[in-house]
């Protein structure tokens, strides 16, 4: 896209790099950008700033957080017998924006994917498996519905099931393929409420 201004010129080829973003919706946040007051640019600029520096991961269940443990995990009001595991911190904000789930999270960072090289290593299962001790209930599998998350999902179970814990598995509200985040609330709600033990 070919604009009349260099520093606009770079500010759209940053934009048009970030996910859901083409080279219109870049021109377009750039413009906007051009023309909005200075504190509101630099409020977002900030913001952007902070992220970037202070987020890590926590480190009992690998969410992004801005202290070393989430403020779900340190929240006395979680159920800590109730660890539900999941590909990445976006479908676990799906969960959480239900509000009917009251355990806690396992982020994985991925699934299994021999294809691109995902192997149970490049995931966070060993962490996961630290995890388990007698004080927890269940581990509910809430990967996705692709091949990779059913994959993902049997290896763990198979990985838990000698511990003697309950393992359950999200119901297939989850349409086959479809990705947690991408689902409405309604449907994720049945499929947490119809898992099944696996
Ligand atoms: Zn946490």
């Amino acid at each position: 896209m070919i604009s009349s201004s260099e520093s606009l010129q770079n500010l759209i080829r940053e934009l048009s790099g970030l996910p859901g973003i083409g080279n219109k919706s870049a021109a377009r946040l750039a413009y906007y950008l051009a023309d909005a007051p200075k504190e509101k640019v630099k409020l977002l600029v900030d913001s952007i700033n902070k992220v970037s520096e202070n987020i890590k991961r926590c480190k009992v269940c690998f969410t992004f957080s801005d202290d070393d443990v989430c403020g779900i995990c340190s929240d006395d009001r979680r159920d800590k017998t109730k660890i539900m595991v999941v590909e990445n911190e976006r479908d676990m904000l799906a969960y959480e924006n239900i509000g009917e789930y009251k355990g806690v999270y396992h982020v994985l960072g991925g699934a299994l994917s021999p294809l691109l090289g995902i192997g149970p290593n490049e995931l966070k299962i060993k962490e996961l498996m630290a995890r388990l001790s007698d004080n927890i209930d269940e581990v509910i599998i809430a990967t996705n519905s692709s091949i990779e998350g059913e994959t993902t999902a049997t290896y763990i179970a198979k990985l838990i099931k000698p511990l003697n814990i309950k393992v359950t598995r999200i119901a297939s509200g989850v349409p086959v393929g479809g990705d947690i985040e991408n689902v409405d609330d309604v449907t994720l709600m049945r499929a947490y409420n119809g898992r099944q033990m696996i």
